[in-house]
C-alpha cells in the first residue's frame, strides 16, 4: 500500500534520507523535473528530507462526495511526497499542485456533537480571553461555509467577516442580530482594508502554497494594530506521525505543522506567540499570537520538537505499514466469519483510509449521520454512503472509526439502532 511509488520503493521504505529529483521521479512531476530548487514552504531552507510517498490520493477541497459512483471513482488525484524541513520542522508535500485540486462546495459539518462541543468551547475560551463582544469585529481566514464564524459571532454578540475564495453564500443561516459578511477571495493585500479586532483561521493555512508569503502578508496587513490577537488551529502532524495515521494525510494539504514549526513560522514573520497547545485529543495545534515589531525568539518548551520530529519521520513509513497490516488483519478476521465491515464517517479521513487499504477495502460499507451525505459516493473508492440505520440489529462485524475522539458518541449512536458490531477507534 502506501510507500510505493510507481512500483518502486518509496522514500519511507528506507531510513529518512535526502530526496533528490531523480530518486522520486514520477511520470508527472513538473515542478521537480523542471529543475527548480525545492525549498521549505515555511522557512525557505533547502535542507529537506523525503520520508513518505503515496500515489493517486483524491485531490479535493470541500465535500468529498459525488452524485454518481463514476464521478467518485474518476475524481482528480495527486501524489504525496512528504518531506521534513530539518531547519524548522515543517512537513511539506513536495508534489502539491494546486491545479490538480477539485474545489467542491463545503458541506454542513456540524453533525458530530463532540466537534460542536469543541467549537463552542473554543469560542467561549477566546471570547473570555480576548474580550470579544458588542462593538468588536472578528475575521476568519479560510472560513469555508462560515459555520464557526456565525457560531462565534452569535455567542460573542460581535460582528464578523469571513474570507474564503470558495465560500458560497447561503450555506449557513446567519445570526439575525449581528453583521456577518463574507468576502469570496483569498486573504492577501487586497484584504488590508478589512479591520478586525481578532483574527483566526481553522485548518486553512496548511492548504496554501507559499504559507510563508501568507504569514508575511498577514503581518503587513495588520501594520501598527498590535492589539489584534490571532488564533490558528492546525492539524498536529506530530500526532499523525506518532500514530502512523495515514488517514490524516491528504493531497489538498500542502504543509503540515507541529507546535514548534507553527510557532517558528509566526515568530519569523513578526508575531509574538502568546499561547501554544494541543487540543481535541491531540489532533490540533492551537497557536495564539499577536503582532510584534520584529521577529521574535522561541521561548516556550513546547516549541522544541525538531529532534523528535526527525525521529518520528524516519520510521513513519514503517509505522504506516504496521497500522495498515493491523487493520487488514481485523478486516480479514471479520470477512472469514462472514461478518460485516463498516467505516463510520464519510469525510476526508474515510477517503484516505480506503485509499490506503486498497484491495482490502472492497467489502466495506460507509455510514454517516449527515442525511446530506447519504446516497452519495465517496471520492476515490466510489462507495455509496449509507445511513447508520442500515446497521440496525447487526450483531457481528467491525465498525472502524478514523476519528477516535468521537468514540463515546458513536458508541451511543450504534446502540440506538441496536447494532452490536465492534467499534474500533483508529
Ligand atoms: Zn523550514
Amino acid at each position: 500500500m502506501s510507500g510505493v511509488l510507481n512500483g518502486q520503493p518509496a522514500a519511507g521504505d528506507a531510513a529518512a534520507r535526502n530526496g533528490t529529483r531523480a530518486e522520486f521521479a514520477l511520470r508527472e512531476m513538473p515542478a521537480l523535473l523542471a529543475g527548480r530548487e525545492i525549498a521549505c514552504q515555511a522557512c525557505g531552507s533547502a535542507d529537506l528530507t523525503s520520508f513518505f510517498g503515496d500515489n493517486g490520493v483524491p485531490a479535493i477541497r470541500g465535500d468529498f462526495l459525488f452524485a454518481t459512483c463514476e464521478d467518485a471513482l474518476e475524481c482528480p488525484r495527486g501524489d504525496l511526497e512528504l518531506a521534513l524541513c530539518r531547519s524548522c520542522g515543517t512537513v511539506s508535500n513536495l508534489r502539491f499542485d494546486e491545479r490538480r485540486i477539485l474545489q467542491q462546495p463545503f458541506g454542513e459539518r456540524m453533525h458530530s456533537q463532540r466537534l460542536v462541543r469543541f467549537m463552542i468551547d473554543t469560542c467561549d475560551d477566546q471570547i473570555t480571553k480576548y474580550g470579544l463582544g458588542t462593538g468588536s469585529t472578528v475575521l476568519e481566514i479560510g472560513c469555508g461555509s462560515g459555520e464557526f464564524l456565525t457560531l462565534l459571532c452569535e455567542r460573542a454578540g460581535c460582528d464578523g467577516i469571513g474570507v474564503d475564495p470558495a465560500h458560497a453564500n447561503g450555506n449557513v443561516p446567519l445570526p439575525s442580530s449581528n453583521a456577518v459578511r463574507f468576502v469570496q477571495d483569498a486573504y492577501g493585500p487586497a484584504c488590508s482594508h478589512l479591520r478586525a479586532d481578532y483574527v483566526y483561521s481553522r485548518r486553512a493555512i496548511e492548504e496554501l502554497a507559499g504559507v510563508s508569503g501568507f504569514a508575511r502578508e498577514l503581518r503587513e496587513t495588520l501594520g501598527e494594530r498590535r492589539h489584534v490577537h490571532l488564533l490558528f488551529q492546525l492539524r498536529d502532524v506530530e500526532s499523525v506521525l506518532e500514530h502512523g495515521a495515514f488517514w490524516d494525510l491528504s493531497f489538498q494539504q500542502c504543509t503540515y505543522f507541529t507546535r514548534g514549526s507553527a510557532a517558528a513560522l509566526l515568530r519569523r514573520n513578526r508575531f509574538h506567540v502568546v499561547e501554544l497547545y494541543r487540543a481535541y485529543g491531540g489532533q490540533f495545534v492551537m497557536i495564539e499570537a499577536r503582532p510584534a515589531r520584529e521577529p521574535t525568539l522561541a521561548r516556550l518548551s513546547q516549541e522544541d520538537d525538531l529532534q523528535r520530529m526527525t525521529a518520528l519521520a524516519s520510521d513513519f513509513a514503517a509505522r504506516v505499514r504496521t497500522r495498515t497490516r493491523q487493520i487488514e488483519q481485523l478486516m480479514e478476521g471479520a470477512c472469514a466469519e462472514g461478518a460485516d465491515l463498516c467505516i463510520w464517517g464519510a469525510g476526508p479521513k474515510c477517503a484516505a483510509l480506503l485509499h490506503g487499504l486498497r484491495a482490502a477495502a472492497k467489502r466495506i460499507s460507509v455510514v454517516d449521520v449527515d442525511p446530506a451525505r447519504q446516497g452519495r459516493f465517496l471520492a476515490g473508492s466510489g462507495i455509496e454512503v449509507a445511513a447508520p440505520e442500515t446497521l440496525a440489529r447487526k450483531r457481528r462485524g467491525i465498525v472502524l472509526l478514523p476519528n477516535a475522539i468521537c468514540m463515546e458518541e458513536v458508541q451511543g449512536q450504534l446502540a440506538r439502532v441496536g447494532c452490536t458490531m465492534r467499534l474500533v477507534p483508529l
